[in-house]
């Protein structure tokens, strides 16, 4: 461990202000990574105070003065190297993310070669923030409009992606021509620090350092500033809806704008007509996978009467074999929760659960010994009951059964949360209908696969309260920038929209 902190410029204090290169925040308040698989320190950061967040905001101000002038494929090109900086690195970053969030050795690695494919994004997207022409009413005038880049931004991270939510949204930002100032969770401050100071090199060599700024402090102190802050046109905040709720309602005072990605309480419904081979394993997947901890997480299954009984048998015996331990160990499927105070969250939704008349199939328990780890839960569950409508950030899966396909719909949709939904079908029929607009209110709606894993070429988010935000591919690129309707008239008269006369 102590070689790989070292090969990623990591040491047992390190500074929680980086304004391209740190700061001294010796002094600050010690926060220590804990190991959520052993209980154990990592290392700790000194945290930031509001002098350094000043410091952090100007720099990526001034960058911006200078950044945004570069040509925007100029700035790909940088992105570029960022990208092959991370997979020159990418067996080293994708450890970290393991060792500090706990999950299995290939999803943490999975979440680095995320990044770097954002970058190949970007490279492209770079040469492509294309605005529309249209024809003007009047005589010899043309209109068109054009994108430019917002100013520094700020970025709010949520523990369970500490890598790739960053990317999703700074690699994007970076090639539309803004800075951008990242303020990550203090639960997973270390992996935030060695991909700042990774990818700040290639900024610095370009002569962009403090292009990205990172500020690791507390939520009351750095992170209300933040939020409040007039200099930050653009907030982009990824977590839960509870926090999502406080950031969108302080940046709208401002008359700021907001990026929300938030809590889900993704479902799959299981048709009749399914291969139950393949629904199973996207089940599994989706409910077990990252022990749970994904905004895409499947929490709600959806089955067939006719097939229900053997689909959850065959799932109850597989939650059972369901290898729990060391993520850094090959063959373990699921690590550990983030932190105590997760497998506390855990256990009072298995008390509710029961409470509300759930029937536990699978599951429920904490495992002993050290470190954060439980058993995947699955629940015989009823519409009734109210857990099901929250997002427990934690493996528990809660099983309904449906006679037909509207009701599956209709209760899929019941929730406050609307990210990610799938269906898995052998029906042409059914499969157009979920995807219809009588169908699902994701922002996501797959069949024949399950509800996590997104690639990163489509635009990413969710509705409702999971915030509307579209992060990742296609055209969220938009939300990084401000849109300029240009006239130009090159006529010698001037004459007014919609036949107005105004003549002395
Ligand atoms: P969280 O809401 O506890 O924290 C998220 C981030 O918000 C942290 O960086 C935290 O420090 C910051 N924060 C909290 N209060 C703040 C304030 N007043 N001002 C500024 N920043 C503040 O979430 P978490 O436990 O880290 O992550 C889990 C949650 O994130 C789940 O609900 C999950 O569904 C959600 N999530 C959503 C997506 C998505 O794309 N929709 C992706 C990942 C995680």
């Amino acid at each position: 461990m102590t070689d790989l902190l070292s090969r990623l410029g990591l040491s047992d204090i390190n500074s929680g202000a980086w304004a391209g290169g740190a700061l001294d925040t010796t002094g600050g308040e010690l926060v220590a990574s804990e190991n959520p698989t052993t209980g154990e320190t990592i290392a700790s950061v000194a945290l930031a105070s509001l002098e350094h967040y000043e410091q952090v905001v100007t720099a990526a101000q001034d960058a911006y003065l200078r950044w945004r002038m570069l040509p925007a494929p100029k700035r790909g090109e940088i992105v570029r190297e960022m990208g092959d900086a991370m997979r020159e690195h990418k067996d080293d970053l994708g450890r970290l993310v393991t060792l500090e969030v706990g999950k299995i050795l290939s999803e943490g690695l999975g979440e680095v070669q995320e990044s770097i494919d954002m970058a190949d994004l970007c490279v492209g997207m770079s040469r492509q923030l294309f605005g529309l022409s249209m024809h003007s009413e009047r005589d010899r005038h043309r209109m068109y409009e054009q994108w430019h880049p917002l100013g520094p931004i700020g970025v709010i991270t949520a523990f369970n992606f500490p890598n790739a939510v960053w990317a999703w949204n700074a690699l994007v930002a970076l090639v539309a021509g803004d800075t951008v100032i990242w303020k990550p969770s203090l639960k997973a401050p270390l992996t935030a620090i060695a991909t700042h100071r990774l990818l700040n090199t290639v900024l610095e060599k370009h002569g962009y350092g403090g292009a990205i700024g990172l500020i690791i402090g507390s939520d009351a102190e750095i992170g209300e500033t933040m939020i409040n802050d007039q200099r930050l046109p653009l907030i982009s905040a990824t977590g839960s809806t509870r926090m999502g709720r406080h950031v969108n309602k302080t940046v709208a005072g401002r008359l700021g704008r907001c990026l929300l990605e938030l809590g889900g309480n993704n479902a799959i419904i299981v048709e009749e007509s399914a291969d139950l081979d393949l629904a199973l394993r996207g089940i599994l997947f989706g409910a077990v996978g990252t022990a749970g901890q994904r905004c895409t997480s499947t929490r709600r299954l959806f089955l067939h009467k006719n097939i229900a009984a053997d689909l959850t048998a065959s799932l109850a015996s597989a939650y059972k074999q369901v290898r729990i331990g060391d993520p850094l160990a090959e063959g373990t499927l699921m690590g550990p929760l983030i932190d105590a105070q997760a497998v506390q969250m855990y256990l009072d939704a298995i008390e509710q659960i029961k409470a509300q008349g759930g029937e536990i199939l699978a599951g429920g328990e904490v495992v002993d010994g050290p470190g954060h780890f439980v058993t995947p839960a699955l629940v015989r569950a009823t519409p009734d009951m109210a857990i099901c409508r929250h997002e427990t950030f934690a493996p528990i899966l809660y099983v309904f059964e449906y006679e037909d396909l509207s009701e599956a719909i209709a209760m899929q949709n019941d929730v406050p949360q609307g990210l990610s939904s799938s269906i898995f079908t052998d029906s042409f029929r059914s499969s157009e209908r979920f995807l219809s607009h009588e169908g699902s209110d994701c922002g996501i709606a797959n069949v024949n696969i399950g509800t996590s894993g997104a690639e990163i070429g489509g635009a990413f988010g969710g509705e409702k309260e999971t915030g509307g935000g579209r992060e990742a591919g296609s055209d969220s690129w938009k939300a990084y920038m401000r849109r300029q309707t240009c006239t130009l008239n090159w006529s010698p008269d001037l004459p007014l929209a919609q036949g107005v006369v105004f003549d002395l």
